[in-house]
């Protein structure tokens, strides 16, 4: 019999692969319901606090009442929309670059730019750690397609002496499962010496990182030269939805003209724009978000070491707590919720077999007690699941 679902399924479970979706009841932040139990969770990607703060919610409803509410159609026909054009305006200044191309979503954002870059007789070398978006990209742009080492100019510069075509090389800003930046110094200067391009998915780095907010490429100093395209998504600091390129005035003309997952798909709702242009001036404005997140990283890394988790090379509000097997990464999950904490397990194929994580994040809106309660709690957790011997392999 073909397409035999139940034994897939039965078989996802029996690897403790099995995945399930929480139900969150209440707005995002720290104090949250979920499937009917008060939790507090150290699990969203809304770093900055701004997914349910007023201004942006009040941004979203004039929007709404001023714009209506569908996108009504693509951008090329008749859905380009005047806020739509205001934030791509505002994210050029942002990033500094002439121009931003507005996309619904960072995994179309990405399978845009690359394939509209790459194609056959073309090549396109990512990190093996890269966002499934950026993988998934290469292998449909039809270039060559191969990963290098994690974070490793010269695994990168080996693949670049047999690149051909035009050459891409695709990495996270910050990875998103293990929290550490990209070497972009050392990618860029790798790239640079065989003429081929960088791009950049920095989408847990803008809003945290940089003086300003401006991600990866403010804190290591890096413009268009270095890194001419910039990926940026608006779902997670930016506490909103949606995604952007940004580059030269060339480059953002191709992807017009040529990138089909952004020809082929109807605007964001106007009002979306509309509450990302407030909340890109709150996080552009607002540095104590930065700086009491900085204090809760630092915070968290001090205890954490002192109980002795083992915690990953991130400086990012993203702080994995590595386990091992995929079974201790759900018990300790849950035994951290029957206990009040809302923390999720990462588990294979998202991350590489036998390094499952509890998948720890900090937000502006989390308070300093908060993560106390946090490292109060881990301590006796952790050494607790420490007595109990492993039973997978
Ligand atoms: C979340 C994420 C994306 C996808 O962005 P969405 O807007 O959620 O589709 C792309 N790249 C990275 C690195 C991400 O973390």
């Amino acid at each position: 019999m073909t397409f035999d679902l139940a034994s897939r399924l039965a078989a996802r479970r029996a690897e403790h692969l099995y995945r399930q979706r929480p139900l969150l009841q209440t707005p995002q932040g720290p104090d949250v319901m979920v499937d009917g139990e008060r939790l507090l969770a150290f699990s969203s990607n809304d770093y900055l606090g701004l997914a349910n703060h007023p201004e942006v919610i009040a941004a979203m409803q004039q929007g709404a009442a001023k714009w209506g509410v569908g996108g009504g159609a693509s951008h090329l026909v008749i859905g380009h929309v005047t806020p739509h054009h205001e934030l791509e305006e505002a994210l050029a200044d942002f990033t500094g670059r002439p121009r931003a191309l507005l996309f619904s979503t960072g995994y179309m954002a990405n399978l845009a730019a690359v394939t509209a870059l790459v194609g056959q007789g073309d090549t396109v070398l990512e990190d093996r750690l890269n966002h499934a978006s950026l993988l998934d990209a290469g292998l449909l742009s039809g270039a060559r397609f191969s990963r290098y080492l994690h974070n490793d100019a010269g695994s990168l510069g080996k693949r670049l002496d047999k690149a051909v075509g035009n050459t891409l090389v695709v990495t996270d800003g910050v990875f998103s499962m293990d929290g550490d930046l990209a070497d972009l110094p050392a990618i860029c200067a790798e790239a640079r010496q065989r003429d081929a391009w960088v791009m950049v998915d920095d989408a847990h780095g803008f809003g945290p990182l940089g003086a300003a907010g401006g991600g990866v490429v403010e804190h290591f100093g890096l413009g268009i030269d270095e890194v001419p395209v910039l990926v940026g998504t608006l779902g997670k600091a930016f506490g909103t939805a949606g995604a952007f390129v940004a580059g030269s005035e060339a480059l953002i003309e191709t992807l017009i003209q040529f990138a089909r997952p952004y020809i082929y798909t109807t605007s964001q709702p106007p009002a979306v724009a509309c509450a990302t242009l407030k909340s890109l001036e709150l996080l552009r404005r607002e540095n104590w978000r930065r700086e009491h997140l900085n204090r809760l990283i630092a915070r968290f890394r001090q205890g954490a070491a002192e109980i002795g988790l083992s915690l990953m090379d991130s400086p990012t509000p993203i702080q994995p707590i590595l386990v091992g097997s995929s079974e201790r990464a759900l018990k300790l999950s849950a035994v951290l919720r029957e206990r009040g904490l809302l923390v999720g397990a990462i588990r294979p194929p998202t991350v590489p077999a036998g390094s499952a994580r509890l998948r720890v994040t900090f937000s502006a809106a989390h308070s300093e007690a908060q993560v106390e309660r946090l490292l109060d709690i881990l301590a006796e957790c952790w050494n607790r699941l420490a007595e109990e011997p492993e039973t997978d392999a």
